[in-house]
Protein backbone atom coordinates (compact mmCIF):
# COMPACT_ATOMS: atom_id res chain seq x y z
CA UNK A 1 0.00 0.00 0.00
CA UNK A 2 1.30 3.55 -0.83
CA UNK A 3 1.80 5.65 2.23
CA UNK A 4 -1.06 8.74 2.15
CA UNK A 5 0.74 11.90 2.75
CA UNK A 6 0.58 13.48 5.59
CA UNK A 7 -2.42 15.66 6.22
CA UNK A 8 -1.90 19.27 6.17
CA UNK A 9 -4.91 21.20 6.30
CA UNK A 10 -5.94 24.12 3.56
CA UNK A 11 -5.62 27.27 5.46
CA UNK A 12 -9.11 28.43 6.51
CA UNK A 13 -11.65 30.90 8.02
CA UNK A 14 -13.97 29.46 9.42
CA UNK A 15 -17.22 31.66 9.41
CA UNK A 16 -19.90 29.68 8.93
CA UNK A 17 -22.43 28.25 12.02
CA UNK A 18 -19.46 26.51 13.62
CA UNK A 19 -17.21 25.29 13.97
CA UNK A 20 -15.38 28.62 14.15
CA UNK A 21 -11.60 28.83 14.59
CA UNK A 22 -9.92 27.87 17.61
CA UNK A 23 -8.36 30.12 19.98
CA UNK A 24 -4.20 29.76 19.23
CA UNK A 25 -3.88 29.01 22.93
CA UNK A 26 -6.57 26.48 22.99
CA UNK A 27 -4.72 24.63 20.11
CA UNK A 28 -1.77 24.71 22.34
CA UNK A 29 -3.32 23.50 25.07
CA UNK A 30 -4.24 20.35 23.29
CA UNK A 31 -0.51 19.53 22.26
CA UNK A 32 0.25 18.91 25.62
CA UNK A 33 1.13 15.26 26.96
CA UNK A 34 -1.89 12.97 27.96
CA UNK A 35 -2.73 12.08 31.28
CA UNK A 36 -4.56 9.29 32.92
CA UNK A 37 -8.80 10.34 33.13
CA UNK A 38 -8.16 9.34 36.90
CA UNK A 39 -5.01 11.08 37.96
CA UNK A 40 -5.47 13.93 40.44
CA UNK A 41 -3.77 15.92 38.31
CA UNK A 42 -6.59 15.62 35.37
CA UNK A 43 -9.13 15.23 38.09
CA UNK A 44 -8.40 18.60 39.65
CA UNK A 45 -8.51 20.07 36.10
CA UNK A 46 -12.04 18.82 35.80
CA UNK A 47 -12.82 20.25 38.90
CA UNK A 48 -11.68 23.70 37.98
CA UNK A 49 -13.20 23.42 34.43
CA UNK A 50 -16.37 23.14 36.47
CA UNK A 51 -15.78 25.94 38.56
CA UNK A 52 -15.13 28.01 34.95
CA UNK A 53 -18.22 26.68 33.28
CA UNK A 54 -20.38 27.45 36.54
CA UNK A 55 -19.22 31.42 35.92
CA UNK A 56 -19.52 31.09 31.96
CA UNK A 57 -22.90 29.74 32.28
CA UNK A 58 -23.73 32.27 35.20
CA UNK A 59 -25.24 29.19 37.72
CA UNK A 60 -24.13 27.58 41.07
CA UNK A 61 -25.46 24.57 39.86
CA UNK A 62 -23.36 21.99 41.43
CA UNK A 63 -24.31 19.54 38.46
CA UNK A 64 -22.26 21.38 35.62
CA UNK A 65 -20.21 19.73 33.56
CA UNK A 66 -19.19 18.81 30.20
CA UNK A 67 -20.23 16.01 28.47
CA UNK A 68 -18.14 14.13 26.26
CA UNK A 69 -19.74 14.43 22.70
CA UNK A 70 -21.43 17.02 21.00
CA UNK A 71 -23.78 19.48 21.16
CA UNK A 72 -26.31 17.38 20.20
CA UNK A 73 -25.47 14.41 22.50
CA UNK A 74 -25.91 17.59 25.13
CA UNK A 75 -29.61 18.19 23.57
CA UNK A 76 -30.04 14.30 23.78
CA UNK A 77 -28.77 14.04 27.56
CA UNK A 78 -30.98 16.67 28.47
CA UNK A 79 -34.46 15.29 26.94
CA UNK A 80 -33.53 11.70 27.96
CA UNK A 81 -32.31 12.59 31.48
CA UNK A 82 -35.33 14.61 32.12
CA UNK A 83 -38.50 13.00 30.46
CA UNK A 84 -39.87 9.59 31.01
CA UNK A 85 -42.32 7.96 28.61
CA UNK A 86 -45.63 9.23 28.87
CA UNK A 87 -44.42 12.37 30.30
CA UNK A 88 -45.38 15.73 28.46
CA UNK A 89 -42.70 18.22 26.90
CA UNK A 90 -43.47 21.04 24.50
CA UNK A 91 -41.14 21.88 22.20
CA UNK A 92 -40.97 25.45 20.55
CA UNK A 93 -39.45 25.13 17.17
CA UNK A 94 -39.14 28.03 14.60
CA UNK A 95 -35.98 26.67 13.06
CA UNK A 96 -33.84 23.52 12.05
CA UNK A 97 -32.53 22.64 15.94
CA UNK A 98 -36.29 23.42 17.38
CA UNK A 99 -37.10 20.21 15.08
CA UNK A 100 -34.51 18.75 16.24
CA UNK A 101 -35.54 18.75 19.47
CA UNK A 102 -39.01 17.15 19.03
CA UNK A 103 -37.24 14.43 17.14
CA UNK A 104 -35.23 13.87 19.71
CA UNK A 105 -38.25 14.35 22.57
CA UNK A 106 -40.08 12.03 20.28
CA UNK A 107 -37.19 8.91 20.79
CA UNK A 108 -37.81 9.15 24.59
CA UNK A 109 -41.70 8.11 24.60
CA UNK A 110 -42.68 11.51 26.05
CA UNK A 111 -45.99 12.96 24.63
CA UNK A 112 -43.95 15.94 22.38
CA UNK A 113 -46.49 19.02 21.39
CA UNK A 114 -45.51 20.83 19.27
CA UNK A 115 -45.34 24.78 19.14
CA UNK A 116 -44.08 26.23 16.07
CA UNK A 117 -43.99 29.93 14.44
CA UNK A 118 -42.59 30.87 10.78
CA UNK A 119 -38.42 30.64 10.05
CA UNK A 120 -36.71 33.45 11.06
CA UNK A 121 -39.23 34.15 13.97
CA UNK A 122 -39.64 34.30 17.82
CA UNK A 123 -42.02 33.09 19.97
CA UNK A 124 -43.97 35.31 21.84
CA UNK A 125 -44.06 34.64 25.88
CA UNK A 126 -48.07 35.08 26.04
CA UNK A 127 -48.50 32.77 23.60
CA UNK A 128 -46.28 30.13 25.34
CA UNK A 129 -48.29 31.13 28.59
CA UNK A 130 -51.90 29.81 27.14
CA UNK A 131 -50.10 26.23 25.62
CA UNK A 132 -48.28 26.28 29.47
CA UNK A 133 -51.87 26.82 31.18
CA UNK A 134 -53.92 24.21 28.69
CA UNK A 135 -50.85 21.98 28.52
CA UNK A 136 -49.05 21.52 31.79
CA UNK A 137 -46.51 20.00 30.36
CA UNK A 138 -43.44 18.84 32.81
CA UNK A 139 -40.84 20.06 30.13
CA UNK A 140 -40.73 23.11 28.22
CA UNK A 141 -38.07 23.35 25.49
CA UNK A 142 -36.49 25.81 23.45
CA UNK A 143 -33.62 26.96 21.83
CA UNK A 144 -31.79 30.35 22.79
CA UNK A 145 -29.74 30.88 19.73
CA UNK A 146 -31.71 29.08 16.65
CA UNK A 147 -28.34 29.01 14.04
CA UNK A 148 -30.65 27.83 11.13
CA UNK A 149 -32.52 31.36 11.18
CA UNK A 150 -30.44 33.70 12.52
CA UNK A 151 -32.87 34.46 15.36
CA UNK A 152 -32.30 35.24 19.41
CA UNK A 153 -35.25 34.14 21.71
CA UNK A 154 -36.05 36.16 24.71
CA UNK A 155 -36.23 33.84 27.33
CA UNK A 156 -34.99 36.29 30.26
CA UNK A 157 -38.82 35.72 31.62
CA UNK A 158 -39.55 32.47 30.42
CA UNK A 159 -38.20 30.00 33.36
CA UNK A 160 -40.63 32.28 35.80
CA UNK A 161 -43.53 31.59 33.32
CA UNK A 162 -42.65 27.97 32.87
CA UNK A 163 -42.23 27.74 36.96
CA UNK A 164 -45.55 29.18 37.41
CA UNK A 165 -46.93 25.52 35.99
CA UNK A 166 -44.68 23.78 37.75
CA UNK A 167 -42.84 23.10 34.40
CA UNK A 168 -38.92 22.86 33.74
CA UNK A 169 -37.11 25.26 31.41
CA UNK A 170 -34.75 23.10 28.92
CA UNK A 171 -32.82 25.41 26.85
CA UNK A 172 -30.17 25.04 23.76
CA UNK A 173 -27.69 27.73 24.30
CA UNK A 174 -25.17 25.98 21.49
CA UNK A 175 -25.28 28.83 19.59
CA UNK A 176 -25.22 31.64 22.52
CA UNK A 177 -22.53 30.73 25.41
CA UNK A 178 -19.89 32.96 24.79
CA UNK A 179 -21.11 35.19 22.65
CA UNK A 180 -24.04 36.45 23.88
CA UNK A 181 -25.75 36.59 27.42
CA UNK A 182 -26.86 32.97 29.19
CA UNK A 183 -27.88 33.87 32.54
CA UNK A 184 -28.79 30.43 33.98
CA UNK A 185 -29.92 31.08 37.27
CA UNK A 186 -30.94 34.39 36.87
CA UNK A 187 -33.50 33.19 34.17
CA UNK A 188 -34.03 30.03 36.37
CA UNK A 189 -32.81 27.75 33.55
CA UNK A 190 -33.51 24.24 34.71
CA UNK A 191 -31.47 22.47 32.01
CA UNK A 192 -29.02 23.93 29.12
CA UNK A 193 -26.33 22.67 27.04
CA UNK A 194 -23.80 24.21 24.68
CA UNK A 195 -21.21 22.90 22.46
CA UNK A 196 -17.04 24.05 22.31
CA UNK A 197 -16.68 24.61 18.79
CA UNK A 198 -18.93 27.43 18.28
CA UNK A 199 -18.70 30.73 20.61
CA UNK A 200 -15.84 29.11 22.97
CA UNK A 201 -13.58 29.00 20.27
CA UNK A 202 -12.73 25.20 20.62
CA UNK A 203 -12.56 22.19 18.11
CA UNK A 204 -15.97 19.99 18.18
CA UNK A 205 -16.03 17.36 20.99
CA UNK A 206 -17.52 18.38 24.34
CA UNK A 207 -21.22 19.32 25.10
CA UNK A 208 -20.96 21.77 28.43
CA UNK A 209 -24.77 20.99 30.62
CA UNK A 210 -25.91 22.40 33.94
CA UNK A 211 -28.99 21.26 35.49
CA UNK A 212 -30.89 22.91 38.30
CA UNK A 213 -31.40 21.98 41.95
CA UNK A 214 -35.17 21.09 40.35
CA UNK A 215 -34.03 19.24 37.82
CA UNK A 216 -31.58 17.19 39.78
CA UNK A 217 -34.28 15.98 41.80
CA UNK A 218 -36.57 15.17 38.88
CA UNK A 219 -33.88 13.24 37.63
CA UNK A 220 -33.27 11.55 40.67
CA UNK A 221 -36.88 10.26 41.30
CA UNK A 222 -37.39 9.16 37.82
CA UNK A 223 -39.44 5.39 37.82
CA UNK A 224 -37.60 4.52 34.65
CA UNK A 225 -33.60 4.46 34.20
CA UNK A 226 -32.62 6.65 31.19
CA UNK A 227 -33.02 5.23 28.63
CA UNK A 228 -29.37 6.21 27.78
CA UNK A 229 -26.04 4.67 29.37
CA UNK A 230 -23.53 6.68 28.01
CA UNK A 231 -25.96 10.19 29.19
CA UNK A 232 -27.28 8.53 32.32
CA UNK A 233 -26.60 11.55 34.34
CA UNK A 234 -26.99 9.28 37.71
CA UNK A 235 -23.90 7.91 36.63
CA UNK A 236 -21.87 10.70 34.87
CA UNK A 237 -23.16 12.80 38.13
CA UNK A 238 -20.68 10.18 39.98
CA UNK A 239 -18.11 9.98 37.76
CA UNK A 240 -17.93 14.07 37.55
CA UNK A 241 -18.31 14.13 41.54
CA UNK A 242 -16.19 12.94 44.61
CA UNK A 243 -16.51 9.64 43.93
CA UNK A 244 -14.20 9.41 40.38
CA UNK A 245 -16.58 6.27 39.58
CA UNK A 246 -15.47 5.26 36.20
CA UNK A 247 -18.34 5.33 33.66
CA UNK A 248 -16.03 6.25 30.43
CA UNK A 249 -12.59 7.58 29.42
CA UNK A 250 -12.91 11.28 29.10
CA UNK A 251 -11.72 12.81 26.02
CA UNK A 252 -8.41 14.28 27.72
CA UNK A 253 -7.16 16.89 25.27
CA UNK A 254 -10.56 18.14 24.61
CA UNK A 255 -10.99 19.03 27.94
CA UNK A 256 -7.77 20.77 28.34
CA UNK A 257 -8.70 22.70 25.16
CA UNK A 258 -12.55 23.66 26.88
CA UNK A 259 -10.51 24.76 30.21
CA UNK A 260 -8.02 26.58 28.26
CA UNK A 261 -11.09 28.26 26.11
CA UNK A 262 -12.92 28.91 29.20
CA UNK A 263 -10.05 30.84 31.13
CA UNK A 264 -9.77 32.93 27.87
CA UNK A 265 -13.83 33.43 28.14
CA UNK A 266 -13.14 34.63 31.87
CA UNK A 267 -9.77 36.39 31.19
CA UNK A 268 -11.90 38.69 29.03
CA UNK A 269 -15.12 38.69 30.75
CA UNK A 270 -18.67 37.72 29.92
CA UNK A 271 -19.99 41.54 29.53
CA UNK A 272 -16.61 42.36 27.01
CA UNK A 273 -17.33 39.80 25.71
CA UNK A 274 -20.53 39.73 24.58
CA UNK A 275 -20.15 43.81 23.91
CA UNK A 276 -17.48 42.80 21.53
CA UNK A 277 -19.81 40.45 19.77
CA UNK A 278 -21.99 43.13 19.40
CA UNK A 279 -19.31 45.75 17.71
CA UNK A 280 -18.21 43.65 15.17
CA UNK A 281 -21.42 42.44 14.49
CA UNK A 282 -22.54 45.84 13.96
CA UNK A 283 -19.60 46.87 11.68
CA UNK A 284 -20.36 43.26 9.58
CA UNK A 285 -24.27 44.34 9.59
CA UNK A 286 -23.87 47.89 8.18
CA UNK A 287 -21.17 46.38 5.62
CA UNK A 288 -23.66 44.00 4.13
CA UNK A 289 -26.63 46.53 4.15
CA UNK A 290 -24.30 48.74 2.05
CA UNK A 291 -23.48 45.95 -0.89
CA UNK A 292 -27.23 45.40 -0.66
CA UNK A 293 -28.19 42.71 1.33
CA UNK A 294 -31.27 42.42 3.74
CA UNK A 295 -31.36 40.09 6.82
CA UNK A 296 -33.58 37.18 6.69
CA UNK A 297 -34.68 37.56 10.53
CA UNK A 298 -36.96 39.16 12.55
CA UNK A 299 -35.49 42.87 12.70
CA UNK A 300 -35.49 43.06 16.72
CA UNK A 301 -33.89 39.32 16.96
CA UNK A 302 -30.79 39.36 15.37
CA UNK A 303 -27.94 37.44 16.83
CA UNK A 304 -25.05 39.12 16.41
CA UNK A 305 -22.54 36.16 15.87
CA UNK A 306 -24.61 34.92 13.19
CA UNK A 307 -25.83 36.62 10.66
CA UNK A 308 -28.33 35.18 8.26
CA UNK A 309 -29.07 37.14 5.28
CA UNK A 310 -31.00 36.39 2.08
CA UNK A 311 -29.40 36.08 -1.47
CA UNK A 312 -30.10 38.35 -3.74
CA UNK A 313 -32.60 37.64 -6.43
CA UNK A 314 -30.22 36.31 -9.90
CA UNK A 315 -27.49 35.17 -7.80
CA UNK A 316 -26.50 31.61 -7.12
CA UNK A 317 -25.64 29.83 -3.39
CA UNK A 318 -23.35 27.17 -4.19
CA UNK A 319 -20.80 28.93 -6.63
CA UNK A 320 -20.60 31.71 -4.63
CA UNK A 321 -20.03 30.03 -1.69
CA UNK A 322 -17.23 27.67 -3.57
CA UNK A 323 -15.52 30.93 -4.57
CA UNK A 324 -15.48 32.67 -1.30
CA UNK A 325 -13.61 29.25 -0.21
CA UNK A 326 -11.67 28.36 -3.05
CA UNK A 327 -10.41 31.44 -3.86
CA UNK A 328 -9.82 33.51 0.06
CA UNK A 329 -10.14 30.29 2.26
CA UNK A 330 -13.62 31.33 4.07
CA UNK A 331 -16.29 29.60 4.63
CA UNK A 332 -19.74 30.51 5.15
CA UNK A 333 -22.63 29.03 5.64
CA UNK A 334 -25.47 27.74 3.56
CA UNK A 335 -29.22 27.89 4.43
CA UNK A 336 -30.77 24.96 6.03
CA UNK A 337 -34.40 23.34 5.34
CA UNK A 338 -36.87 26.03 4.60
CA UNK A 339 -33.56 28.48 4.18
CA UNK A 340 -32.32 25.89 1.92
CA UNK A 341 -30.41 28.08 -0.84
CA UNK A 342 -32.41 31.22 0.04
CA UNK A 343 -29.82 32.56 2.61
CA UNK A 344 -26.09 32.48 3.18
CA UNK A 345 -24.82 32.86 7.30
CA UNK A 346 -21.82 34.14 8.32
CA UNK A 347 -20.55 33.65 11.73
CA UNK A 348 -17.94 35.58 13.75
CA UNK A 349 -18.19 33.60 17.15
CA UNK A 350 -16.16 33.57 20.00
CA UNK A 351 -11.92 34.26 18.45
CA UNK A 352 -13.16 34.97 15.47
CA UNK A 353 -15.51 38.07 15.99
CA UNK A 354 -12.94 40.67 15.24
CA UNK A 355 -12.10 43.66 12.82
CA UNK A 356 -9.44 42.29 11.06
CA UNK A 357 -12.00 39.44 9.97
CA UNK A 358 -14.78 41.80 9.59
CA UNK A 359 -12.95 43.92 7.22
CA UNK A 360 -11.77 40.45 4.85
CA UNK A 361 -14.88 39.13 4.45
CA UNK A 362 -16.37 41.87 2.88
CA UNK A 363 -14.00 42.06 0.67
CA UNK A 364 -13.94 38.73 -0.20
CA UNK A 365 -17.53 38.19 -1.01
CA UNK A 366 -17.91 41.92 -2.53
CA UNK A 367 -15.16 41.07 -4.96
CA UNK A 368 -17.07 37.97 -5.82
CA UNK A 369 -20.49 39.38 -6.14
CA UNK A 370 -18.96 41.81 -8.46
CA UNK A 371 -17.46 39.29 -10.55
CA UNK A 372 -20.91 37.13 -10.97
CA UNK A 373 -22.25 40.15 -12.05
CA UNK A 374 -23.73 41.90 -9.11
CA UNK A 375 -23.84 45.66 -9.10
CA UNK A 376 -22.24 46.76 -5.63
CA UNK A 377 -20.13 48.83 -4.36
CA UNK A 378 -17.16 47.35 -1.80
CA UNK A 379 -15.47 50.22 -1.09
CA UNK A 380 -18.51 52.14 0.21
CA UNK A 381 -19.05 49.03 1.75
CA UNK A 382 -15.96 48.98 3.83
CA UNK A 383 -16.45 52.41 4.20
CA UNK A 384 -19.70 51.50 6.59
CA UNK A 385 -18.10 48.80 8.52
CA UNK A 386 -15.02 51.29 9.33
CA UNK A 387 -17.25 53.88 10.16
CA UNK A 388 -19.01 52.11 13.12
CA UNK A 389 -15.71 52.16 14.83
C1 LIG B 1 -24.74 23.33 16.19
C2 LIG B 1 -26.02 23.23 16.93
C3 LIG B 1 -26.42 22.04 17.57
C4 LIG B 1 -25.68 20.74 17.39
O1 LIG B 1 -24.44 20.75 17.94
P1 LIG B 1 -23.31 19.73 17.40
O2 LIG B 1 -22.11 20.19 18.17
O3 LIG B 1 -23.21 19.94 15.93
O4 LIG B 1 -23.71 18.36 17.76
C5 LIG B 1 -27.56 22.08 18.35
N1 LIG B 1 -28.29 23.20 18.49
C6 LIG B 1 -27.95 24.35 17.86
C7 LIG B 1 -28.78 25.56 18.07
C8 LIG B 1 -26.81 24.39 17.08
O5 LIG B 1 -26.48 25.53 16.46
Amino acid sequence: MNLPISFDPPHRLLLGPGPSDCHPRVLRAMAAPLLGHLDPAFTGLMNNLQDLLRKTYQTKNPLTMAISATGMAGMECTLVNLLEPGDKIVVCAAGHFGHRMIEVANRTGAHVIPHTVPWGKVFDLNQIREILQNTRPKVLGIVHAETSTGALQPISELGKLCHEFGTLLAVDAVTSLGCVEVDVDGWEIDAVYSCTQKGLSCPPGLSPVSFSERAAEVIKNRTTPCQSWYLDLGMLMKYWGQDRFYHHTAPISMNYALYEGLRVVTEEGLQARWARHKLHHNALRAGLETLGFAYATQPDAILPQLNAILIPEGLEDLPIRKAMLEEYGIEIGAGLGDFRGKIWRIGLMGYNARRDIVMQVLSALGSVLIRKGHKCDVGAALAAADATY
